[in-house]
């Protein structure tokens, strides 16, 4: 680095942008239009997401809205730097939540490398406890975005994702995937979110 000439610096630092909340809160609404805008800017913008989530259509991420744009499936986070080394100004990157730890250390390297990076996740899971990947890209984020969605109780500002099964609420201790169960979730407020078995703190 030149000493006393700091403003003569081309390139525009890396950044990491989060962007976090509950199911149906907007995420990949909000990645969708920001990798929009940077493709209008000239940008060369890669979109990736883990290959376990194939609730839409398999090679596209889609918004519960309808908006959806191109992806690239990655099974594992430093997949994401293998890929887009040296071809992305910016690398968005969705569903945050399903990829391994190494996607905390992907994200710091592509910013360092000056790679603007869009990373969507949920922040919590059914139990309201932290994705601890989440929770870490957030902290070292440069810039973090918390969308919240609507309760689909009470209508207030949902924080939180419910987990039913068979139509009750899914308990704090039951398992991830569940056979033969019907399950959905709702985006529901703290008041309104319920999980039965979770201990709250005494003193
Ligand atoms: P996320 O990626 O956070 O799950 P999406 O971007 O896929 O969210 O979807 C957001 C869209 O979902 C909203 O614009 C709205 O049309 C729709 N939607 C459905 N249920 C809800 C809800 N309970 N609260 C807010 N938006 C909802
Ligand atoms: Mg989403
Ligand atoms: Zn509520």
């Amino acid at each position: 680095m030149k000493r006393g000439n700091a403003l003569a610096k081309p390139e525009a630092p890396g950044r990491i942008e989060a962007i976090v909340g509950p199911m149906y809160s907007g995420k990949t609404e909000e990645l969708i239009r920001r990798v929009r805008r940077a493709r209008i800017a000239g940008l060369e913008v890669q979109v990736f997401k883990p290959a376990i989530d194939d609730r839409y259509s398999v090679r596209q991420v889609s918004s519960h809205a309808g908006g959806r744009i191109d992806a690239i499936l990655v099974t594992r986070a430093v997949e994401v730097l293998r890929t887009s080394a040296g071809a992305a100004d910016v690398v968005a990157i969705d569903e945050a939540q399903f990829f391994d730890e190494a996607i905390v250390r992907v994200c710091d390297t592509l910013a360092e490398n000056g790679v603007r990076v869009i990373v969507a996740g949920l922040d919590t899971d059914f139990r309201g406890e932290p994705f601890i990947q989440v929770a870490k890209v957030m902290a070292i984020a440069d810039h973090v975005t918390k969308l919240d969605a609507v309760c689909e109780v009470c209508g207030a500002p949902a924080t939180r994702s419910q987990r039913i099964i068979n139509g009750v609420p899914a308990r704090f201790d039951d398992p991830i995937v569940l056979v033969g169960a019907k399950e959905s979730y709702q985006a529901r407020c703290r008041r309104c979110h319920v999980v039965p078995g979770k201990e709250a703190l005494s003193v």
